[in-house]
């Protein structure tokens, strides 16, 4: 399995950078979450429209899914037209949610031209680019939102999305070959709860028993205090 840091900004962009996006491939290729500066990135890499088997969103705060809207207009009138539509794996309730922002933004019509859109649900495995994943929902402040487990037949990669911490981290990490973790804040939030420090992130590593952390999401204004690995645009992590 081979995973690509497309953007591992939070919810600012580092400087440069681009808002979440990690390619996985393996015997397909899959996207988790698309956020602002993805797509052009993506283009880049593939010299042309990329072609994926399926995309996975977390949840539906902007930095994770924004660049689906270019993604619907390339699709519907530029060169993405001629690539096979992928599969748009959304969290529960998803599908109606797209199309009420594609009504207020003008990209309704063309949704259904770019991609082929599914709805999962919490705790149910579903395959996509030939990887079984297990969404999970955690907890980030009022909005539903899930990790990502993904498997296929050389390991599992866990993905965090956004959260703060909860025993389900444990779960979706359990035994990872790579757990890919945010940790945004500097220090833990007072009360509702939507992000890890950077202790918080170490915690959910050392309970999981997953073999390495790749802290993401982390502002370049909070540098780490301790020699974990930080992932920046473009690593590519295999195993
Ligand atoms: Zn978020």
């Amino acid at each position: 399995m081979q995973i690509t840091v497309i953007g591992c900004s939070p919810a600012w962009p580092n400087a440069g950078g681009a808002q979440s996006g990690y390619l996985v491939e393996g015997d397909g290729r899959l996207l988790l979450d698309c956020g602002p500066g993805v797509l052009a990135r993506l283009r880049e890499a593939a010299n042309g429209w990329p072609v994926l088997d399926a995309l996975a969103i977390t949840h539906f705060h902007l930095d994770h899914w924004g660049d689906l809207v270019p993604w619907i207009f390339g699709a519907a009138f530029g060169p993405g037209s001629d690539v096979p539509k992928p599969e748009l794996w959304l969290p529960p309730g998803g599908d109606e949610k797209l199309r009420a922002y594609g009504r207020q933004l003008s990209f309704v019509d063309q949704i259904d031209m770019a991609f082929d859109v599914r709805e999962y649900e919490d705790g149910a495995p579903f395959q996509a680019a030939g990887f079984n994943v297990v969404p999970i929902s955690l907890e980030h402040y009022s909005e539903l939102t899930f990790g990502m487990r993904v498997t296929n037949h050389e390991g599992t990669l866990a993905y965090s999305g956004d959260t703060g911490p909860t025993p389900k981290l444990t779960e979706l990490a359990r035994d990872a070959d790579l757990f890919l973790c945010e940790a945004t804040l500097l220090e833990p939030e007072p009360s509702l709860r939507g992000h890890l420090s950077e202790d918080e992130a170490i915690e959910a590593f050392q309970t999981s028993g997953a073999h390495r952390l790749v802290v993401i999401h982390r502002p370049d204004e909070r540098p780490l205090s301790r020699p974990l690995e930080l992932a920046a645009d473009g690593d590519v992590l295999t195993f």
